[in-house]
């Protein structure tokens, strides 16, 4: 029968994996004792060994989860004794001491102020001189308040202990044998959950601090009954500092002082004495009670596996997933996205970004040499009259087109190029990596911006020198030909026929906001009025300081305007907008002249296709080695990165981890592993059952 308890201790720690309700819990023995009552020392005779915190100072702040396994002794070689923290992955400990630090550390770090913490330390102990048992240790009741411990602690306390002397656990209440019974908080608090005593061992501790009449006499139980009866014990240890003793030798000699008083203990076959009575009472009243509660626990498990069978039969269909295909998944889809996304970045979507840029540029370079030239009348005269060929065109002509030309390749297009495809790519990733599913995974999610940022961080500066190189020879000389020049030019069209297109629904905008075209010119007549006023003030007042009479000069008074201030400002747009159209309009009619169809010798006077073409090629030269040294290193670098760098650098608990922070995932792996475990407790208890009606009818060991 003994591989019963065992069995079921590991039954039910597994079952303290699965739930912490009290519904599928098989019993432990609590101990609880006042502080000083010999709890401690009884705890170390049972184990036969020292090992829990010593001191004055609140010692045990958490409650232990003490498991005893017993393991059978080795022929030759020295048994092993060693514990475990299974919660903490610190291995086997064989050196007892080591244990009794940890647990003094896991202890001392619950913080003074809390004095008492609800999480429990599990321990394991293996050896063959244990007993099969489940022991939980708690703090020990506190009888005197003292200044550093605050006023609640005794109240913490005893909810703490309330919340594990609850059925079905066995309550080991410890009492010393120099105290009354009756002041005794362990049996108190023993009697409000289990009145009839039928579930409390009492343990008396320090019967050599009493007659051994009087001590007999506590031990018969009389005055306060308990079911299961009292032990009377001695767990004195002698020496104090220095001379070190096995527990196990400070048993003995325990044992020592009722053989001594044979007549008062041994005399009546109902008392009990002694650690190794103690030790064997506990293991036959675990035992019982973890076989009397297998019927009821084997029916609640079953209820819950069938309920978690079903859960997972109607939520997944009885699919079933691990964290590692789900990282796999995730991964695998974040790859095929990226790759998809990549074709946004093929040659001619970049050259076509890069000319829209450019062609932003040739606009601004149009309006600043041209179109703000006062002489730009006679520009587009010249350009109409075909009897002036292209060499009789005036130098000043000459040098502006040079100096827009420069100004467009002398702009930064490398810097600006590389720096425009890298945006898109930044927004590529971070569109990827703010999507589903790592909505769920924010760390990964900003790893794998990082990624892109230090691949771009590296690449930008190589790119931009790159392109800029390439792009210098047109610096100094733009060769174009006939089908360049045709292409230019078409293009040039298309791009003022879109501007225009522009000016005019920014002026219909316009025309709506100040309330229709006849008021928007009587707008515009004002403004132009209100202008001209302004320019004879500022010339009568620059004569005026010529003259020498500049102190005469008093700030005229502003002038109260006939319409709203924001009227104004759009009318002041809307003369802006209404001659760009004009030049627009007589720029394009230049553009599909003769003399501009005429080929690449009339660039002076068709300065918009001669840019046009230039933009292309600065466009078509960046392109390609924007994508030789930016674009084709990032989507060779990017994925083997999330691979080498986040992938395969997840360990088993890292990727239990990602799974689980998608709560899809992570309900499912609950459900999924819920279900495993019962099943696999289920397993057990059958296994048990059989078990038991085997080794019933064998007499039971003395
Ligand atoms: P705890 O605070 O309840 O854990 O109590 P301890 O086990 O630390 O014991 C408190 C004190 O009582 C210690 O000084 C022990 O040496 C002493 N003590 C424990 N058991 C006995 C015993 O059987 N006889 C005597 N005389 N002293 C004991």
């Amino acid at each position: 029968l003994m591989h019963l308890t065992k069995k079921l201790i590991e039954i039910r720690s597994m079952l303290l994996s699965i739930d912490q309700s009290d519904a599928l819990k098989l019993p432990s023995i609590v101990v609880i004792g006042s502080q000083s009552s010999g709890k401690s020392s009884v705890l170390e005779a049972i184990v036969g060994h020292e090992f829990l915190p010593k001191g004055n100072n609140m010692v045990t702040r958490r409650p232990i989860e003490l498991t005893l396994i017993h393991t059978p002794a080795t022929n030759g070689s020295p048994p092993a004794e060693y514990g475990e923290f299974p919660g903490l992955g610190l291995g086997k400990i064989a050196d007892f001491s080591h244990i009794q630090q940890t647990l003094t550390d896991l202890n001392m770090a619950v913080p003074t102020t809390d004095a008492v913490s609800n999480d429990p330390i599990d321990l394991r102990i293996y050896s063959p001189n244990v007993p099969d048992l489940t022991l939980i240790d708690l703090p020990g009741y506190v009888q005197i308040s003292s200044l550093d411990q605050p006023e609640s602690l005794k109240e913490k306390i005893a909810v703490l202990c309330e919340k594990y002397i609850r059925e079905p656990n066995i309550i080991l209440a410890v009492c010393a044998a120099d105290v009354d019974l009756a002041n005794s908080p362990a049996l108190r608090a023993s009697r409000k959950v289990d009145p009839l005593g039928l579930r409390t061992i009492g343990v008396v501790t320090k019967m050599d601090l009493v007659a051994p009449d009087q001590g007999a006499t506590i031990l018969s139980g009389n005055r306060y009954p308990l079911h299961l009866g009292y032990v009377g014990v001695v767990c004195k240890p002698s020496g104090k500092q220095g001379r070190r003793e096995t527990t196990d030798a400070v048993a003995r000699r325990g044992d020592d002082y009722f053989r001594v008083h044979k007549e008062q203990f041994y005399s009546s076959a109902s008392l009990m004495v002694g650690t190794d009575t103690l030790r064997k009472r506990l293991m036959d009243v675990l035992e019982s009670s973890m076989a009397s509660s297998l019927h009821g626990i084997t029916n609640a498990v079953q209820l819950e596996l069938e309920e978690a069978q079903y859960q997972f039969k109607v939520q997944y269909n009885d699919r079933r997933i691990s964290p590692e295909s789900y990282v796999a998944e995730t991964f695998d889809a974040l790859k095929a996205r990226f790759k998809d996304f990549t074709t946004q970045f093929r040659k001619p979507a970049v050259r076509e970004k890069l000319k829209a840029m450019l062609d932003e540029r040739v606009m601004d370079v149009l309006e600043q040499l041209y179109w703000s030239d006062k002489r730009v009348g006679e520009f587009t005269a010249i350009g109409a009259d075909t009897k002036i060929r292209p060499e009789e065109v005036e130098p000043y002509w000459r040098y502006k087109l040079e100096a827009a030309s420069s100004l467009l390749t002398k702009s930064g297009v490398g810097r600006d190029a590389t720096l425009l495809v890298a945006d898109g790519l930044r927004a590529l990733i971070d569109s990827i990596a703010s999507g589903e599913p790592f909505t769920y995974h924010p760390g990964t999610a900003e790893r794998l911006v990082q990624f892109a940022h230090m691949i771009l961080r590296d690449r930008i500066p190589l790119t931009a020198d790159q392109v800029e190189n390439c792009i210098k020879p047109y610096k100094y000389e733009i060769e174009v030909d006939e089908r360049e020049w045709e292409s230019g030019r078409k293009e040039a069209v298309g791009l003022f026929e879109r501007e225009m297109v522009m000016c005019e629904d920014k002026l219909k905008e316009l025309r709506k906001r100040v309330g229709g075209s006849r008021r928007l010119s009587n707008l515009m007549g004002y403004v132009r009025e209100l202008q001209e006023k302004e320019l004879e003030k500022k010339k009568k007042r620059l004569s005026l300081i010529a003259a020498g009479e500049e102190e005469d000069v008093v700030p005229t008074e502003e002038e109260s305007y006939k319409y709203p201030p924001g009227q104004i400002l759009d009318a002041r747009h809307a003369a802006l907008y209404t001659d760009r159209l004009s030049i627009l309009k007589l720029r394009l009619a230049a553009l599909k002249s003769k003399r501009c169809r005429g080929g690449p010798d009339n660039d002076l006077l068709c300065p918009e296709a001669f840019l046009s073409v230039v933009a292309d090629k600065l466009a078509y030269t960046s392109a390609m080695f924007i994508n030789i040294e930016l674009l084709d290193q990032f989507f060779y670098q990017f994925p083997r990165e999330i691979d080498s760098r986040l992938l395969y650098n997840l360990d088993r608990s890292e990727i239990i981890e990602f799974a689980r922070e998608n709560p899809v995932v992570r309900r499912h792996l609950d459900l999924q592993e819920r279900k495993d475990k019962l099943e696999e407790v289920m397993k057990q208890l059958n296994s048990l059952s059989t078990l038991r009606t085997d080794v019933q009818p064998t007499p039971r060991r003395a």
